[in-house]
């Protein structure tokens, strides 16, 4: 009985789509078809149309960073409304929109101190995997499926509460300004906003994935006039040199410590240093490589659940700043729709953050390229 009065009450509105469920960590994504709830008050149903894989999914399939699961992850993507439920007045079908991991509600005392972006409404440090209601909208074979930070984009359809949804130009190309919600705004604004990057300044960038890309982009924009790239997969220095690094280290080959050796190349260590990995190793590094008296480090990278830092406090006697931002600092529903602006009127081009494009089915293919870093051969193709 229970069963047909639901269907009967909302049979049309339930749609039923693929998406990747992560049933747990450390196992592939599997394609499932999923019903998605229509959105309730206050929420929207997206048609995804991009989505990006960032090294924070990488982190949860591989079980260093706990989400409750199942879950349907990945929370950079694109889309386009389908629906919104009562009450929604800045969005309405059609609109071209990016997906936020950190909302923006303008009411909490973060969202409105100048200084914070740090919204309230979305916890990500302890996720529920739940809408702001406390409940799920997605289904996989009777059970209940969590969302990851509010967005969930590895899936045809998604539900998202309306303070996590960014309104972007309806001129937008989806495909290319999908970046734009997670990865080039954490790394410009690590750089603009964190660090404040001045010109004719030393940079030294750990990891070299995709933020540490936008973080090298920005650096250079910025007026640096050193910037040395560290990662142990030299396939990612062709790349980085072409955006602005000046000098490559692959920690695995030096015969000191990559901080004594930045402190050499340097005479007094890097002016501003940038850690976007997500080890504590690097972290420690990447805090010893700026200068004692004045240096800026800037923690970017998500480190595994439950981990301490742990550093003699003399590292920060002298002046060293130890600074750390979500989003990079961005009032998210703000500040990512002029990222977009920007883009198309050619101010920043981020098109060269993007080295791959798969269809949806070959998610798994996706994180394979991630964790191997194998650019190169595909650059700038489309597989
Ligand atoms: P990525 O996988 O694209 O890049 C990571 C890079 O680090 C790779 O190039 C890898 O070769 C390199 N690397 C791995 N181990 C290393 C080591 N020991 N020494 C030197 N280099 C090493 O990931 P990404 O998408 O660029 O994400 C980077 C980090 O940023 C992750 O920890 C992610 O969780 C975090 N992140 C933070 C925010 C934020 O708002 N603060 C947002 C998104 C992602
Ligand atoms: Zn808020």
């Amino acid at each position: 009985m229970e069963q047909v009065s639901l269907a009967t009450k909302t049979p049309s509105n339930v749609i039923t789509c693929k998406a990747a469920v992560a049933w747990t960590a450390n196992a592939p994504l599997s394609i499932e078809e999923v019903q998605v709830d229509p959105p309730k008050a206050g929420e929207v149903r997206i048609k995804i149309t991009s989505a990006g894989i960032c090294g924070t999914d990488n982190h949860i399939l591989e079980g260093k960073n706990k989400v409750p699961l199942p879950a349907i992850l990945g929370h950079e993507g694109a889309g386009i409304v389908e629906s919104v439920g009562q009450g929604v007045t800045t969005l309405k079908p059609g609109d071209k929109v990016l997906m936020l991991p950190l909302p923006e509600c303008r009411e909490c005392v973060y969202c409105l101190h100048p200084k914070g972006n740090f919204c309230k409404k979305e916890n990500i440090l302890s996720p529920t995997g739940l809408m702001l209601d406390g409940t799920s909208r997605f289904t996989c074979r009777g059970k209940k499926i969590y969302h990851l930070y509010g967005t969930s984009t590895f899936t045809e359809y998604t539900v998202a509460d309306e303070i996590a949804l960014a309104k972007i130009d309806d001129a937008a190309p989806m495909d290319k300004v999908c970046v734009l919600g997670c990865e080039v705004p954490t790394g410009f604004g690590a750089v603009f906003n964190t660090a404040q990057v001045t010109p004719g300044s030393t940079c030294v960038v750990f990891g070299l994935g995709g933020i540490g890309s936008a973080i090298v982009m920005a650096c250079k924009a910025s007026g640096a006039s050193r910037i040395i790239g560290v990662d142990i997969n030299e396939q990612k220095f062709p790349r980085a040199r072409a955006l602005g690094v000046t000098d490559c280290l692959n920690p695995n080959k030096l015969k000191k410590p990559v901080q004594e050796v930045v402190m050499e190349m340097t005479g007094i260590g890097a002016d501003f240093a940038f850690e976007a990995i997500g080890l504590i190793e690097t972290m420690v590094a990447a805090l010893k490589s700026c200068v004692m008296s004045y240096g800026v480090c800037v923690i970017i990278g998500v480190a595994p659940s439950g981990s301490q830092l742990s550093f003699d406090p003399a590292e920060l006697l002298p002046g060293r700043t130890l600074k750390s931002s979500v989003m990079g600092g961005y009032k998210t529903r703000d500040g990512i729709p002029k990222l977009v602006t920007d883009y198309l009127q050619k101010k920043i081009n981020t098109d060269v953050l993007i080295t791959h494009k798969l269809p949806f089915e070959k998610v798994n293919e996706a994180f394979k390229l991630l964790r191997e870093g194998n650019w190169l051969e595909n650059q700038g193709g489309n597989p």
